[in-house]
């Protein structure tokens, strides 16, 4: 599908984290998701790429702009190699760093963010509880102040990135019930108080990590506090806007892959004396798939268009990401059909593809939660 807004920064971008992810990510992908990790160097060399420099100053260590389109580009790329586990594994900053830059004190600032953005440095954005994920505005992680510090008890769960990382966006309840008292701190990995778990043997996403967070009379200094005190509910549906547009990227490199597999295996693949892509049900199969990968991907230009046009398409975003969760489950399936047996088998790009869809259609918010909240935007 052509970009009208393509350019050249934006093309030699993307091909930069194409061309390392077909050398560096490709070759080790069944290797590393059998081991359930991945080398710390991946974070550093995408780091020096400027993978997660969007939006945050250069003084930082930041690329000094935003570009919703190379956003997308990066997300897109990394997981159409069927890397989306390492694409996971460096997620948890992506979707932590905008808070820091944003809401952090700048003594936070200047200690941790270059360290995050260049890949030193892990940090994880840590909203869900074993309680539950959805109704953010419902968490019962606690931060009461004591002299010039908070004291945070509670869980966080399913956080990515949150067994080897260095740094914490952390929801907790500062005022009362509901969304109006919420606040968010910075946690420093070794805060006495603070301990972890891994989650382990997962659906997917094997070589990237999710912890289970424990926050025991966690003490942090006041000044942690990001933002205004009760305010991180607002924070944190704000921030979700960039996750879920990198999820709707991400699902459609998927879904480009799932197409073209398809179709390289339905052009060699013989059944019944012809290739299977002359099979007329095999060919409505992929038909649909391509049909599929254009409408979301001309849905997703738009939405980084308006975003460059500095307005954020929520509604758009959340009808976007349930709308791509939905083709990428209908992609998936199919390219496992047209496979046949040779993709029930492990290595198998599309059997990884397979099983990593739920987490798209959970993660990030989730089909239901998107649709109703798509209901709300529309005044409805
Ligand atoms: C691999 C992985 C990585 C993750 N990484 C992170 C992370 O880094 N940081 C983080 O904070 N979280 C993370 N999450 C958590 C994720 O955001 C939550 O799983 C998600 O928000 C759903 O929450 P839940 O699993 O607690 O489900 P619940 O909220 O318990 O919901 C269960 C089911 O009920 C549905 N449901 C809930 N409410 C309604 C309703 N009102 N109407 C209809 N249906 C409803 C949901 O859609 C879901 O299908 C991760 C999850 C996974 C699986």
């Amino acid at each position: 599908m052509q970009n009208p807004f393509e350019t050249e920064e934006r093309r030699a971008f993307r091909e930069t984290i194409r061309r390392y992810v077909e050398a560096e990510i490709k070759p080790n992908i069944d290797e590393w998701d059998e081991a359930g990790d991945f080398p710390w160097r991946v974070h550093e060399e995408l780091g020096a790429m400027g993978f997660f420099g969007f939006g945050v100053s250069d003084a930082h260590g930041g690329l000094g702009f935003e570009d919703a389109f190379m956003r997308a580009a990066a997300a897109e790329e990394m997981c159409r190699a069927g890397g989306t586990s390492v694409w996971a594994g460096v997620s948890g900053r992506t979707i932590s760093i905008g808070p820091i830059e944003h809401l952090a004190n700048e003594e936070i600032r200047e200690r941790a963010l270059e360290d995050i953005v260049l890949g030193r440095k892990g940090s994880c954005l840590s909203i869900t509880e074993p309680g539950g994920g959805s109704d953010v505005a419902n968490m019962q992680t606690t931060a009461v102040r004591d002299g010039d510090e908070y004291v945070i008890n509670g869980s966080k769960t399913f956080i990515t990135g949150g067994m080897n990382g260095h740094y914490f966006v952390v929801g907790a309840r500062t005022g009362g019930e509901g969304l109006a008292g919420i606040s968010l701190f910075f946690v420093d990995a070794d805060t006495p108080g603070f301990s972890r778990t891994p989650l382990e043997r997962k659906m997917g996403w094997w070589a990237s990590n999710q912890a289970t967070l424990y926050f025991d009379n966690c003490r942090v200094p006041a000044g942690n506090m990001m933002g205004e005190e009760n305010r991180g509910f607002i924070a944190i549906m704000e921030n979700f806007n960039f996750e879920r547009l990198a999820l709707i990227a991400g699902a459609l490199g998927m879904m480009k892959t799932c197409l073209e597999e398809s179709i390289a295996y339905a052009q060699e693949r013989k059944t019944f004396g012809k290739p299977l892509i002359k099979h007329q049900v095999i060919r409505h199969k992929i038909a649909e798939m391509s049909a599929k990968v254009d409408q979301i991907e001309s849905y997703l230009i738009m939405m980084c268009w308006q975003i460059s046009e500095g307005n954020m398409p929520v509604a758009e975003i959340c009808k976007g990401k349930f709308a791509t969760t939905k083709a990428l489950e209908f992609c998936a399936s199919e390219a496992m059909q047209i496979f046949g047996g040779a993709a029930y088998l492990r290595g198998n790009p599309i059997e990884r593809i397979y099983r990593e869809v739920k987490v798209f259609a959970i993660g990030g918010g989730s089909e239901e939660i998107m649709h109703d909240l798509a209901m709300r935007q529309m005044g409805l």
